[in-house]
Parts: structure tokens; C-alpha cells; sequence
């Protein structure tokens, strides 16, 4: 491992079953169960321990009737990553399943882009549409964040350690932050919702929540950009990650990851 090459591990900690028409602006013709999966990330090196998102909890789940697998704290815990104990998270947006668990990271501090903080306490914030995946007590924590000086903010493209950059790209969220992580097979991109499934890319289609459709397909092409092949990036909600990487640890009931988590 040189100085600056991390491991990215892909905790699974809830599930939601869905037509696939949901999936897809204008739908989809298949109409098929096509579930998604959200994820926390783990980024671990030699410069510590970085989170990407911080998932949601049991209260979110029922009151947006998802499924929690397991607990994001206890999907870290099998990883020996103490949540008490983590730095930095990086949220990439402020979307209710990213940026919830307020309190389980108390020593961290947030990295976040302004123009999502903006948006997400701004005027868009005033119509019912554009509120949909957001949470008001999300938004508030967050903002009691920033007056405990834990936020850290970035415009655009920044450096969070050597080797892990975020990268600004609009379309799904306003101000949605890509992580680039060097990994010993290359520049591997956590895309988060910026695709939200493999498919999104793949057929060049956008999630049907979307500030912005055109700034959704510049975003793929954003992606592309910074990643050295497909294979180097990784969609924000698809099932698929657990299946295309192999499980970090073999005594955990797990299929896969980037090395990552699948709780049986
Ligand atoms: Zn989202
Ligand atoms: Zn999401």
C-alpha cells in the first residue's frame, strides 16, 4: 500500500423492493421488481478512516417504508470501524437516506458542499416537490453543525486527504459531492446518487428525482471523466455492488463489497 492508496468497503444497511418504473424518468417498459440498496462507505488508509454518508435510521425507515438490514453502526462495528471514533465524513448530499444518524459520529467532522447547504435552506425548499427527499430535522442537524464548527465546506472540486478528492456534480441533488478514491486497482469513483444503479450509466436514463436532468447526464460524463473505466465507478443505490465485489471478510455472512457488506 503506498502512501496515498485506501480500501473502500460498501456496508449495505437497508433495502426498499420497487417496481423498476419507479427507478427511471418516463418509466420503464419492463416493470419488474428492481429493488435499491443504500449504502454507507467506508474509506480506510494510511491517513484514517473516512466515511461517506452516514445512512438512516429505524424511524426514517418506517416513516419512508424502507428496510433496515442492519444498523449502520453495528455494519461498521463488523468492520472494526468505531463510529465514535471516526474524523471525517464526507456527506455527498442531503438527501434523508445520506445524512442521517446525526449523533452516532460525534468526534467527526462534516465535509459538505455549499451549494447543497444553500439549497437545501433555500428558497427551492419552499415547494413540496423539491422537498420530497429531504428531511427538515436532517437539514436542522446539519446546520447545528455548522454553528459547532464541524462543517467543513467545499466548492466544487476539493482534496479531503491525499488521495481522496470530492468532485461537485449537479442534476440528482443540487449541490451532490462524488468521492474519487485511489485504490490499489486505480482512481475508483463512490458516484453516490449521482447513479443511482450501474443502469443509469450504462443506457444514459436519470432517476425520476432530479433538480436538474441536464445537469444529471453532464454528471455522467463527469464520471467517466474521473474514473479510468465503467468498472471504476460506483452507483449509489444498485444492488449490483454486492455482487461485482468480493467480501472483505470471510467469517462475516457477506457476498461482497469493494470489499463491502451484505448482512444475510
Ligand atoms: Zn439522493
Ligand atoms: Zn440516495
Amino acid at each position: 500500500m503506498t502512501d496515498t492508496t485506501h480500501e473502500i468497503y460498501a456496508i449495505r444497511y437497508a433495502h426498499h423492493d420497487r417496481p423498476s418504473s419507479e427507478n427511471f424518468l418516463r418509466g420503464d417498459l419492463h416493470d419488474v421488481n428492481e429493488p435499491l440498496a443504500y449504502f454507507v462507505w467506508a474509506i480506510v488508509g494510511p491517513h484514517g478512516t473516512f466515511i461517506v454518508d452516514t445512512g438512516f435510521a429505524a424511524d426514517m425507515a418506517a416513516k419512508r417504508g424502507r428496510t433496515i438490514v442492519h444498523p449502520v453502526v453495528e455494519g461498521l462495528k463488523a468492520m472494526n470501524i468505531a463510529a465514535d471514533e471516526v474524523k471525517d465524513v464526507i456527506i455527498t448530499h442531503l438527501h434523508y437516506d445520506h445524512c442521517g444518524n446525526h449523533d452516532v459520529f460525534p468526534r467527526a467532522r462534516y465535509h459538505l458542499q455549499d451549494v447543497e447547504m444553500a439549497y437545501a435552506t433555500g428558497r427551492c425548499m419552499c415547494h413540496g416537490e423539491m422537498r420530497i427527499p429531504f428531511e427538515a430535522n436532517d437539514v436542522v442537524a446539519m446546520v447545528r453543525k455548522v454553528f459547532a464548527g464541524r462543517v467543513v465546506f467545499h466548492d466544487g472540486d476539493d482534496e479531503i486527504a491525499p488521495g481522496i478528492t470530492v468532485h461537485h456534480i449537479g442534476g440528482h441533488s443540487k449541490g451532490l459531492q462524488a468521492v474519487r478514491v485511489k485504490t490499489a486497482r486505480g482512481d475508483v469513483v463512490l458516484a453516490s446518487d449521482a447513479i443511482h444503479l450501474y443502469e443509469h450509466l450504462e443506457i444514459d436514463k436519470v432517476f425520476p428525482i432530479t433538480y436538474n436532468a441536464e445537469d444529471a447526464v453532464k454528471g455522467y460524463a463527469k464520471l467517466r471523466k474521473l474514473a479510468p473505466s465503467l468498472k471504476h465507478i460506483v452507483p449509489g443505490h444498485d444492488p449490483k455492488v454486492l455482487e461485482r465485489y468480493p467480501s472483505p471478510n470471510a467469517a462475516l455472512t457477506v457476498t461482497a463489497g469493494l470489499g463491502g457488506v451484505r448482512w444475510a
